[in-house]
């Protein structure tokens, strides 16, 4: 095959993992582009999706493609000596209520695939809700009466996969970030966001940054995650919105009990429990999500004005905490399963933006590649998705991957990591202004 034309400057707009992990691809099999990352803040990015106390490393996917693709990257995560001290691994229990819907079906269909790919020894059936229970506190523990919860019981059957993990996001970023920066072909240029593309004639040429400079390179990747379209115009194909997450502090004694429990989900309710990190547990609800509809202008049609939903974040709106009613429906559960802390206050929560995957080429701007953001599910897929961004660059990325990420699809991915049913919130009904 004829060696490729690869750009010789290439702009990354946005130090995410997606951001991150291809300019480290790029440095490695380009090591003469030169590669410029810019990002409004310096990586670890607080507020962006990929950094968090921790993230959720597993291949229990039932789409095969995903499988096969976290398979690999959970085994190259375990082989690598720097991100290994942050990987804990300590299963995951999927648990549903067991009541005909969606969630019980992808339930069903994970436990037989996960029967099918992992040994016998690592899957670990709970066929009753007193099982689930026992899972985390102890053979013997009081599972809240049905009387006492005042409705039915929702954690009623569950496996556990043992070869799943969970892995300090915070700290793995800035390993990455390290990594770049060590690169002699990678800089950064943090602190001031991009305003705008650069556009001439239909190809992009570089990035206009708020401060009025303007950067310029053969290339510009757009991997600005949930906030991507502020630059590009993507058509209804990628929805921003975000997942509500809190944390509760927790005494020795109970991170000493819970020290070694699984991340444990209810794919019928949305909620997430994390096993207790640095004194605290995380818990998170993969709600419909809220969103924040703004009016800005097209990003191609200047005279043209559109609405979308961008980040309204900790540290664009400080002091902002999640909804009442998504603090409501995590402490309903976690009084069933997490009795404990139902009613424990909240340290601290976030509302974590996200939106759908997508690694294409513009369909009309030469130059032009956006690749973001995973909906809700790529921070496993850290260690390679920087090469299937740079395969897609080439053009050789395998077909049934281009197809799943193309330009024209409709984005969600569902069951990859499931929402609860309904529409986005809009944040602005809900919560005061700043
Ligand atoms: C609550 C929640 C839980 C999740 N749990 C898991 C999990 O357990 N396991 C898993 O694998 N995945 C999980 N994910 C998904 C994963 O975190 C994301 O898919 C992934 O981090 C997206 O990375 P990104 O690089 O696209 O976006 P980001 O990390 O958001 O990076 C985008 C970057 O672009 C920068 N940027 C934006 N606009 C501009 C601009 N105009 N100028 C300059 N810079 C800009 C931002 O500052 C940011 O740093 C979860 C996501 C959420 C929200």
């Amino acid at each position: 095959m004829a060696p490729l034309e690869f750009p010789s400057s290439i702009i990354i707009v946005g130090a995410g993992i997606f951001g991150l992990s291809t300019a480290l691809a790029i440095s490695r099999r380009y090591p003469s582009t030169k590669t410029t990352i810019i990002d409004r803040l310096t990586p670890p990015v607080e507020d962006g999706s990929s950094v968090d106390t921790t993230r959720c490393i597993r291949a229990d996917y039932a789409d095969p493609i995903y499988a096969r693709l976290a398979h690999e990257a959970q085994q190259k995560i375990e082989a690598d000596p720097d991100l290994k001290p942050h990987y804990f691994k300590q299963g995951m229990t999927f648990v549903c209520d067991g009541k005909p819907s969606r969630f019980n079906d992808i339930w069903n269909a994970q436990v037989e695939l996960a029967r099918a790919r992992h040994a016998q020894e690592k899957i670990v059936q709970m066929d009753t809700s007193q099982e689930v229970f026992e899972r985390i506190h102890g053979a013997g523990a009081e599972l809240p009466t049905e009387e006492k919860l005042a409705r039915g019981k929702r954690w009623n059957k569950a496996y556990c996969n043992l070869d799943d993990a969970f892995i300090d996001a915070k700290e793995c970023v800035r390993i990455y970030y390290e990594r770049c920066l060590a690169q002699p072909s990678v800089t950064f240029q943090c602190g001031v966001a991009v305003e705008r593309l650069q556009v001439v004639d239909g190809v992009a040429k570089g990035v206009v940054l708020e401060d009025g400079r303007i950067i310029e390179a053969e290339k510009v990747l757009v991997a600005a995650g949930a906030w991507s379209p502020k630059l590009v115009y993507l058509e209804g194909r990628m929805y921003s919105s975000a997942i509500e997450v809190a944390w509760i502090k927790v005494t020795r004694e109970e991170e000493k009990r819970w020290k070694n429990m699984s991340i444990t989900t209810n794919l019928s309710t949305g909620l997430n429990v994390f096993p207790p990190y640095n004194g605290e547990v995380k818990v998170l609800r993969r709600s419909a999500g809220y969103c924040n509809t703004v009016e800005m202008q097209h990003p191609e049609e200047k005279e043209k004005m559109i609405e979308v939903s961008l980040p309204r974040t900790s540290i664009t709106h400080p002091g902002t905490a999640i909804p009442k009613e998504a603090e409501k429906l995590m402490r309903e559960d976690l009084k069933e399963i997490m009795p404990g802390l139902a009613e424990r206050a909240f340290d601290r929560t976030k509302l974590s933006p996200t939106a759908d995957f997508l690694i294409a080429k513009h369909p009309r701007i030469g130059g032009l590649h956006a690749v973001t953001a995973g909906s809700a599910h790529a921070w496993k897929f850290l260690p390679i998705i920087g090469d299937l961004v740079v395969d897609s660059m080439e053009g050789r990325l395998e077909p049934e991957l281009a197809e799943k990420w193309a330009w024209n699809l409709e984005g969600r991915d569902g069951g990859n990591a499931p929402r609860m049913d309904g529409k986005p919130i809009e944040l602005r009904d809900i919560v005061d202004s700043h």
